[in-house]
């Protein structure tokens, strides 16, 4: 048998407890797999705490990543002893996640893991970070390079997120620079490459004007909301901002002029149902650009046990960089 958190509803609350599991017990997939470490992500943080609709049917096991070791195989894809990551595909939502020592899962949700990673440094990118990746690809195909003018603006900088992206723009050669609301971690900020920081009042509400001074050469986004309206009013001509998550809100309001005087672009990010091979490129930057002591030095690692008051502090911001889960602890 093996542990697993698992969520329970009771008259409209969300309650964990550790349990014991066997594999009978898995939801159906064509492939078994030995979890060596899942994750902690904002989405996360929503689904330990019963909110954003995301899980409809209890009992639950969450966890939207995982990184282990394949121990059944019913597919010619995969077979016992190969190594594999899991982010998203609605694992952790409608199917059984990550917060386990085994998952049950399809074939075509899983990539290999790469050579030059581990199961924990796959999980120190986890979604967070493979959306940060994701981000920047966007972005350079819109037609970002390091030599536009301008500084590329990271929000909510200090999450997990945000500390990936301003890794991998900054080993790009971008001038990065980092909003966050935790004045504490401007040295941490500086030592995962960014040039400068700004505090996230700065541009925590709607801009004032339709126009704001031009100013990034492009914005990767966490927070969403009034932050975001802002940010758009302020990118420079022909720049854009990746829309990658809403840590600060869901709504947005602004006017067209950004769009048709300095033909501003919104893209969109949306890691979950990313295709296959957008997904290996992404990981195989990932893998060329994230060096692994400095992937480290952002990770914590926690317990299945840790994970209901971490759910908690996610959602409050209180989580620095990523954290990683032994689900066997
Ligand atoms: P995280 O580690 O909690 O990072 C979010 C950061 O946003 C916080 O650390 C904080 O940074 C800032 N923040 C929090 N609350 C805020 C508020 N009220 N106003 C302004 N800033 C605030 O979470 P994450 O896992 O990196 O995810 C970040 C966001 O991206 C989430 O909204 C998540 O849902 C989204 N996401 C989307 C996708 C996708 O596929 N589109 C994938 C992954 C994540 P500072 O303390 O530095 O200010």
């Amino acid at each position: 048998d093996f542990p697993a958190l698992m969520l329970d509803e009771e008259s409209g609350k969300v309650r964990a407890s550790i349990r014991r599991l066997t594999e009978s017990d898995l939801p159906a997939g064509d492939v078994t797999v030995k979890i060596d470490y899942t994750t902690l992500n904002y989405k996360d943080g929503l689904i330990l705490n019963g909110l954003g609709r995301l899980v409809r049917v209890y009992p639950h096991i969450p966890g939207i990543d995982f990184a282990g070791t394949v121990e059944h195989s019913d597919s010619a894809l995969y077979k016992p002893g190969d190594k594999v990551i899991l982010t998203g595909w609605r694992v952790g939502e409608t199917h059984w996640g990550g917060m386990a020592g085994k998952a049950r899962v399809k074939s075509e949700w899983l990539v290999p893991l790469p050579a030059a990673l581990t199961s924990r440094r796959a999980m120190a990118v986890g979604t967070a970070g493979f959306t940060a990746m994701l981000a920047v690809m966007a972005l350079e195909d819109h037609g970002l390079q390091p030599s536009n003018e301008g500084e590329v603006l990271v929000t909510g900088a200090a999450g997990g997120l945000g500390s990936i992206a301003i890794i991998l723009l900054s080993k790009l050669g971008y001038r990065v620079t980092a909003s966050t609301g935790r004045a504490s971690q401007h040295d941490y900020l500086r030592s995962l490459g960014a040039s400068a920081i700004i505090d996230r009042g700065e541009i925590g509400s709607a801009p004032a004007k339709p126009l704001l001074a031009e100013r990034w050469a492009a914005v990767v986004d966490s927070v969403g909301g009034a932050t975001m309206a802002n940010c758009v009013a302020s990118l420079r001509m022909r720049a854009a901002l990746a829309s990658c998550g809403n840590a600060g809100g869901v709504e947005f309001s602004g006017t067209v002029l950004p769009f048709l005087l300095r033909g501003a672009s919104i893209l969109g990010i949306d890691s979950a149902l990313c295709p296959t091979p957008r997904r290996l490129e992404a990981w195989k930057r990932l893998t060329e650009l994230l060096p692994g002591d400095l992937l480290d030095s952002l990770t914590t690692e926690g317990k299945l046990s840790d994970l209901p008051e971490l759910g908690a502090k996610i959602l409050k911001g209180e989580v620095r960089g990523r954290m990683v889960i032994d689900p066997n602890k």
